[in-house]
């Protein structure tokens, strides 16, 4: 149905290439050919439409094949000067009417967006010198009247408003962690300092997030320079302290754009100098450079990449002729829409602020959530054993893990840990989970014993699944007196929310559990309650979507299936998040079930896409689909049934999903929800009511705290996960991208 009115689409790529793009691409094609519009892409940005000729090609379904696992952007990029002038414009617009293409999707910064606005406002006047000079008929004129314009953002930096995310960004912060992480080992090795130099001219959200999570040192971001002018001497105070307490290694990180409060520029080299000279310190300088653009996308950004794709397709099917442009981003978790023009002016908005030296508004036009992190980093840094401030109760706050181990747990035990002994309290460290609680094992935790934890992956603290019952709850009660503790945290998946949920509903016959104590979610298999994503959810996406990537290319020659197993008990976020990330035909999951006759037409559209050229196909099953259609039963039946059409091989991937150091997102969402963990803890305690026992998440595009009498109608109980489940939607989504659709033009 290539509408009457409305003329075909165009995709392309512009400035700064990043990791997610192609992504975009591929979601942009798929759905438009899922939706019978005729659909182009150009190569090499703006530079492509001004050429024309074999830079704008008519896409089909396999031109965007293949192609979600790579870094960049295989569609090309470009600066374009002759896009900058009318003239360039003019061509631009003749070559995109000669295809009948009047809706373009840009992927780019502010820069190309600003472009294709000003392209947009020009257009009409375009189409009138083109008819004048007979460029073009009148009947072309008359049916391409408006050009609709929707725009993602393809940006390692992280720096547009309107959006949470960029594309690109999560895979970048993936970058310099790992080198953060690397850097660090050899510099505890040696007792080094080292100067980490990370991208962002005007924005410091590569250095904070990268800092957060590689557990860095000190800071240095454009929008908010160290708010004193001796800031050399307090940055070498904290760093002493440091030293004083045991570490052994300096990492400073900072934005290449950092600079003090006079607005004068600092430079890597100057930090090196001040950690020498007063210090002492053995100071290295790290530049990151481009590697922080390249490699493949991180799960987050294939998913990000193919959301922002799809959902930029409807909308410039739905614009209306005077209908604004829009900016298709992300906030918690859900596609936003936000006039293009108002997020590139309050980008720019920031730019200027900071080089007016206005730090509070750059900060406050970063927005709330870039502000906390910032707070809690600087928190953390300084967060060395303090005195109680006058007047408050000194508090015995304990830690603990619960439930299969989780990327992430060593990072929030850290951060708690930290953030208690900062604020004067006691921290004591309960091991092995329940299991340990009942027997005893109860330890006082310090500054140093929790150092270099926020990169570890596993649990040293231990953990287990047990959930207590019976006489155990006795035991716990009686440590929680012996061991005078006033509050507790429970860094965990469901067995962990389970054993919490006991210890609220016994309160009336066990008074010691009438402390604060509070939840933080952490397991793989992200199925509790109040939390859309929870701890380690992110790490096992990405190591599944890096083993899928390797599975595939060892199979590139022949024709065959993969069967991939995945965890997630009854929960079928991984397979599905990991499915869309892979591009993989087909999800099965336990919400959804398996039944023969699903067997059957799977195998059936396979047989017919390997006849017709396919190679390759890989299906996702979550390990809990169903216990009688199991991985080997499902691979046998395709096996004997596809005879010589295709073979199959079975992967069931195991323990290495929970495995690896955690993600740069874990990490960070483990140190916010840990600092809101301790100060939930500290202001119950100080509570005259009863405290609460609750448990917390990022819940829509927000932390929130749910006192546990929601618990139980929050879940299904029986399958071991929450009723309400956000990317439940994004099915649809996956099914288009594994689909061929219809051919536009034809009657099907
Ligand atoms: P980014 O999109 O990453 O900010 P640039 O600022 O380099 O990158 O812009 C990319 C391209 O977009 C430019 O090379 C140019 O072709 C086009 N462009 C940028 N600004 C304008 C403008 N004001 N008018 C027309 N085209 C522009």
């Amino acid at each position: 149905m290539t509408s009457e009115k409305k003329g075909s689409i165009a995709v392309l790529t512009s400035g700064g290439d990043s990791p997610g793009m192609n992504a975009a691409v591929r979601a942009v094609v798929r759905t438009a050919l899922d939706k019978g519009v005729e659909v182009y892409i150009i190569y090499e940005g703006y530079q492509g439409m001004v050429d024309g000729g074999d830079r704008i090609v008519k896409a089909d379904w396999e031109s965007v094949g293949g192609i979600l696992h790579r870094g960049g952007t295989v569609i090309g990029t470009a600066r374009c000067m002759e896009f900058k002038t009318r003239e360039g414009r003019l061509t631009a617009a003749r070559n995109l009417l000669q295809h009948n293409i009047n809706n373009l999707i840009i992927i780019g910064g502010d820069g190309s967006l600003t472009g294709a606005h000003i392209f947009r406002q020009e257009w009409l006047s375009l189409l009138v010198e083109l008819m004048e000079k007979g460029e073009i008929s009148n009947e072309i004129a008359q049916n391409h009247q408006e050009l609709n314009i929707v725009g993602m953002v393809g940006s390692i930096d992280n720096d547009m408003f309107g959006t949470d995310m960029t594309i690109g960004a999560d895979t970048a912060l993936h970058r310099i962690t790992e080198a953060i992480d690397a850097i660090t080992s050899t510099a505890a090795s040696h007792k080094r300092a080292f100067v980490i130099e990370v991208m962002g001219r005007h924005c410091g959200y590569l250095a904070l997030m990268g800092a957060i999570a590689g557990g860095a040192d000190w800071v240095l971001i454009p929008e908010s320079p160290p708010d004193v002018d001796n800031w050399e001497d307090r940055m070498c105070e904290v760093m002493q302290l440091g030293r004083n307490a045991g570490r052994r290694d300096i990492i400073v990180v900072m934005a290449e754009g950092a600079q003090d409060q006079n607005g004068r520029h600092i430079s890597s080299d100057e930090v090196k100098k001040i950690l020498e000279e007063r210090l002492g310190a053995d100071t290295r300088v790290t530049i990151l450079g481009h590697v922080q653009r390249g490699g493949a996308p991180t799960a987050f950004d294939r998913n990000l990449g193919t959301m922002m794709g799809c959902a930029a397709v409807d909308e410039i099917l739905a614009a209306k002729a005077d209908s604004e442009p829009m900016l298709i981003g992300i906030r918690g978790n859900r596609i936003t829409r936000t006039p293009l023009m108002q997020c590139v002016e309050e980008t720019q908005a920031v730019a200027k602020a900071i080089a007016a030296q206005q730090y509070d508004k750059a900060m406050d036009l970063r927005g709330g959530s870039f502000k906390e992190a910032f707070r809690i980093f600087r928190t953390l840094v300084r967060a060395f054993p303090h005195q109680l401030k006058e007047g408050q109760r000194p508090l015995r706050l304990a830690v603990m893990n619960a439930g299969g181990p989780a990327p992430g747990m060593n990072t929030a035990i850290r951060a708690a840990v930290r953030l208690g002994l900062d604020k004067g309290h006691t921290m004591l460290g309960i091991e092995n989970g329940f299991g340990g609680f009942i027997a005893g094992e109860i330890k006082e935790m310090d500054w140093m014993s929790v150092a270099g934890l926020a990169s570890m992956g596993g649990a040293e603290l231990g953990t287990n699944r047990k959930v207590p019952k019976g006489s155990d709850l006795y035991a716990i009660a009686r440590n929680i007196e012996k061991f005078k503790i006033d509050g507790l945290l429970i860094v965990g998946g469901w067995t962990g929310y389970e054993a919490a949920n006991l210890m609220y509903n016994e309160r009336d016959n066990y008074p010691a559990f009438n402390i604060p104590f509070i939840c933080l979610p952490a397991t793989i298999n992200n199925n509790l309650p109040g939390s859309e994503l929870s701890i380690g959810a992110d790490t096992a996406l990405n190591n599944i979507v890096w083993a899928v990537d390797k599975i595939k290319q060892s199979a590139v020659a022949s024709r065959r299936c993969f069967v991939v197993e995945v965890m997630g008990r009854n929960c079928g976020y991984l397979a599905l998040m990991s499915g869309l990330a892979t591009g993989a035909e087909r999800v099965y999951m336990h919400e959804e079930g398996v039944t023969l006759k699903d067997l059957q037409v799977d195998l059936h559209s396979l047989i017919s896409g390997f006849k017709h050229g396919k190679r390759l196909a890989l299906i996702m099953r979550n390990e809990g689909s169903n216990s009688f259609y199991t991985t080997s039963f499902m691979s046998a039946l395709f096996s004997e049934e596809s005879r010589d059409v295709f073979d199959v091989r079975q992967a069931i991937l195991g323990h290495l999903q929970q495995g690896g150091d955690p993600s740069p997102f874990d990490r960070i969402q483990a140190t916010e929800l840990a600092s809101k963990c301790i100060d939930f803890l500290i202001q119950e305690s100080n509570s005259e009511e009863i405290p609460r026992g609750a448990f917390v998440g990022l819940y829509g595009s927000k932390t929130q705290f749910f006192e546990f009498d929601r618990f139980p109608r929050m879940i299904e109980r029986e399958f071991h996960r929450p009723k309400r489940q956000w990317w439940m939607e994004l099915r649809p989504i996956a099914k288009i991208m594994s689909q061929p659709g219809p051919t536009p033009g034809s009657t099907e």
